[in-house]
C-alpha cells in the first residue's frame, strides 16, 4: 500500500496532480526505468528529456483517486518526445485488441447496423477500429500521425482534427453519437480536460467510450511503479473507476457501465502463466523467498529464476473501460 508521501508536502516540492490539482499524494514506489532510455535506437533527444523520468515516483491522488508518475514532463519536453519519436507501425491483430472487440459489442447491442449514427475515434491511428464497425456508420477521427490521417482518408473516415486540443467546439459540439477513446487517456497530461473536451463532443443522450490501464486492478497493488504499464515515458496517468465516478459527476456525465478486459485478449493458460509470473514479480520484488521456492516448484516454472527486467502482462484483465452517457436535455 501507497504511504503519505513527505515528498509531496508543498512546503518542500510542489507536487500537484494532474487530475484535480491536490497536493496531497500516496506513494507507490518508484517507477520502473522508462524503455525510452534503454532502446538503443531511440535519438538522443528522446533519451535526454527521458532521462529526467530514470527515477520517477508512482503517485495516486488523494483525493480524485488518479495515479499518476512523478515528476511529470512539461509541456515543451512532451511535444518535443512525440515529434521525435520514430515513425512506428504497432503490429497487433485486431481481433486481440480487448478494447475493440468490448467496444464493438457495446456498440451492437445499443445501436442496428443499418442504424444512421456518427461515431468519432479520438487517436485512431490507421483506423483499425473502426473498420470493424458498420459501413452505415457515418465514421470521424482525431488523429496526430500522418502516416494514420493517410490511411484514415483512403478509408473514407473524416479527419477533423491533428489533436483534441485542435478542434473547433462551434462546429463539433454536441454532434456525435458516439466518441471513443482507446489507449489514449493514460497519454495525457491534463486528463480531466481533455475528457471535458470530448464529453461537449457527444450529442445529448450519446455516449462517451473511455478505456485505459485500471491503476486498481491486483497486479498494480503487488507491483505498484513496476507495473508493465508504466513501461514507457509517454504513459502519465492512470486511471481508477472512482476517479471516472468524480469526473462524470463534475461533468455532467453518468457512468452507464464499466468493464474490466485485457489489453491483449489471450487463452486461460496464458492468464494463469501471467498471473504467475506477477505473483513472481512481486515476491523478488519483496524478498519473499518462502513465495519464491514455492513457485519455482510449480512445473514450467523454473524458468522464473533466471527472468530479468519487466513482465509485459498484457493479457490479465488490468484495463478498465468505462461507458458514460450524456442526459439528454429532458432529464
Ligand atoms: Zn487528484
Amino acid at each position: 500500500m501507497g504511504q503519505q508521501d513527505r515528498a509531496c508536502n508543498p512546503s518542500r516540492r510542489s507536487c500537484l496532480c494532474p487530475g484535480c490539482g491536490s497536493d496531497r499524494s500516496l506513494d507507490f514506489g518508484r517507477c520502473t526505468v522508462p524503455v525510452e532510455l534503454s532502446h538503443a535506437d531511440a535519438p538522443t533527444i528522446i533519451k535526454q528529456i527521458t532521462e529526467a523520468l530514470r527515477e520517477s515516483r508512482l503517485k495516486k491522488c488523494h483525493d480524485c483517486q488518479l495515479f499518476f508518475r512523478w515528476p511529470q514532463l512539461s509541456s515543451d519536453d512532451l511535444a518535443t518526445l512525440y515529434q521525435n519519436l520514430p515513425a512506428a507501425f504497432w503490429e497487433y491483430n485486431a481481433k486481440e485488441v480487448g478494447s475493440w472487440n468490448r467496444a464493438r459489442s457495446i456498440l451492437a447491442s445499443r445501436y442496428a447496423t443499418s442504424e444512421s449514427i456518427s461515431i468519432l475515434d479520438v487517436g485512431a491511428f490507421d483506423g483499425a477500429f473502426l473498420s470493424l464497425l458498420s459501413d452505415r456508420w457515418e465514421k470521424f477521427a482525431i488523429e496526430p500521425s500522418p502516416v494514420g490521417q493517410g490511411k484514415l482518408r483512403e478509408s473514407n473516415v473524416h479527419v477533423i482534427a491533428d489533436f483534441a486540443t485542435n478542434l473547433d467546439l462551434t462546429e463539433h459540439a454536441g454532434r456525435y453519437d458516439v466518441v471513443t477513446l482507446f489507449d489514449v487517456f493514460e497519454h495525457l497530461p491534463r486528463p480531466c480536460q481533455t475528457l471535458d473536451q470530448l464529453s461537449l463532443l457527444v450529442k445529448p443522450g450519446g455516449i462517451l467510450i473511455v478505456s485505459t490501464g485500471n491503476a486498481e486492478h491486483w497486479s498494480w497493488r503487488l507491483l505498484g511503479g513496476q507495473q508493465w504499464y508504466l513501461h514507457s515515458a509517454q504513459h502519465l496517468c492512470f486511471a481508477t473507476l472512482p476517479f471516472f465516478r468524480r469526473w462524470a459527476e463534475s461533468s455532467g456525465m453518468q457512468v452507464q457501465s464499466s468493464v474490466r478486459h485485457p489489453h491483449q485478449i489471450g487463452s486461460l493458460r496464458r492468464r494463469f502463466v501471467q498471473s504467475v509470473e506477477t505473483i513472481h514479480a512481486w515476491a523478488k520484488r519483496t524478498n519473499r523467498k518462502r513465495m519464491l521456492g514455492l513457485v519455482y516448484r510449480i512445473p514450467g516454472f523454473r524458468y522464473l529464476s533466471h527472468k530479468q527486467g519487466l513482465t509485459f502482462t498484457t493479457s490479465l484483465h488490468d484495463h478498465l473501460m468505462v461507458v458514460f452517457q450524456k442526459p439528454t436535455t429532458n432529464n
